[in-house]
């Protein structure tokens, strides 16, 4: 498992970052990218992701309190923006597979959001 580094080239996350695959992006700034989930399991799933390849929360540290303070600073504004319902009638999940136990499929720390009126797919 390779480790934290600004680039992982054959990381289907990093390679959204790079714009090598194509993604709908959601929101963007230097440090965090925000896109559309492409198996959708609810009305919003959006993946926020560190532009930094961190492979999961395994991996993360306290130098990065401050880049993952601000992707969950985000949550709110996001969720609101793309047809979640108000807290607390309404409201969103976020998640964070980590490692085979925690069900994470893609090797680059991300978080699942999701909401909107039931009923789901999934969850
Ligand atoms: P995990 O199971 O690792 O927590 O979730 C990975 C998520 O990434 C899944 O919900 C899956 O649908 C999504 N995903 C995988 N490949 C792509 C892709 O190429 N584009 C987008 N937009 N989502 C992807
Ligand atoms: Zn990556």
């Amino acid at each position: 498992m390779t480790q934290v580094q600004q680039s992982q080239p054959n990381c289907i996350f990093c390679r959204i970052v790079a714009g090598q695959i194509p993604s709908k992006k959601a929101y963007e700034d230097e440090h965090i990218y925000v896109f559309h989930d492409i198996h959708p399991w609810a009305p919003v799933h959006l993946l926020l992701i560190p532009k930094l390849h961190i492979p999961s929360m395994a991996q993360v540290g306290p130098e990065h309190a401050g880049l993952l303070g601000r992707m969950m600073a985000l949550v709110p504004g996001l969720a609101e923006q793309h047809g979640c319902r108000p807290y607390p009638e309404g409201g969103f999940r976020l998640v964070c597979n980590t490692g085979a136990d925690g069900g994470q499929e893609v090797h680059h720390l991300h978080m699942h959001l999701i909401g909107g009126p039931r009923p789901w797919l999934k969850g």
